[in-house]
């Protein structure tokens, strides 16, 4: 690992305070010697994903459940308010920022040749954490920066995101099967009407 100028690095411990602050381009919610929140450089799309989901629940409730039996119901609703709390979770936990300071990192001697030091963010990072250039942190275990998520999919949040993914997929074959069982429910009706 190269030579570092210890002028450069007293950035990171500045940062490690309790309270909510920007770092980098993300805004974090740091307390206890953990970060509980990250909101990512691409809010707007966090905003947007909340409406829309939202609305998503409420057509449900309001237009599609009444339609069908109680275990479409209750599936439908599943399907639904897990998509909103997984998209939650991706969009909110800590994807899993580096915050080693340097001279941290020396004192408990954690600089080996695994190691290398991002000059952008002033952080000790391992062979597997990358630099974000959207968020402007390094992240461990980066998958992809993700705008509909708002910020970087990486090793802390990577679950929450495929778990969201299930959810999109599982709910257009909800929307199909239930489009069937409306159908199924008029012709029936119908046939009960004509008889
Ligand atoms: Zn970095
Ligand atoms: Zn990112």
């Amino acid at each position: 690992m190269e030579e570092i100028e210890t002028s450069e690095i007293s950035e990171i411990a500045v940062m490690k305070k309790n309270g909510l602050y920007k770092l980098g381009k993300c805004y974090i919610y740091y307390w206890d010697d953990e970060i509980w929140i990250t909101i990512g450089p691409d809010w707007p799309f966090n905003v947007c994903m909340y409406i829309l989901l939202l609305a998503i629940l409420i057509g449900f409730l309001t237009v599609m459940a009444p339609k069908v039996g109680p275990s479409l119901q209750y599936s439908g609703f599943f399907i639904i308010t897990t998509g909103l709390l997984s998209y939650a979770c991706t969009a909110l936990k800590n994807p899993g920022l580096v915050l080693q300071d340097y001279q941290e990192a020396l004192e408990q001697g954690k600089i080996s040749k695994d190691t290398s030091f991002c000059k952008r963010c002033q952080v000790v990072k391992t062979s597997n954490s990358e630099h974000c250039d959207d968020c402007d942190l390094c992240v461990e275990g980066l998958d992809h920066h993700c705008p509909v998520s708002g910020k970087c999919i990486a090793k802390g949040n990577i679950l929450y995101f495929y778990l969201f993914l299930v959810t999109v997929f599982a709910f257009f074959i909800y929307f199909v099967v239930w489009i069937f069982a409306v159908a199924r429910f008029r012709v029936s009706n119908q046939n009960h009407n004509n008889n």
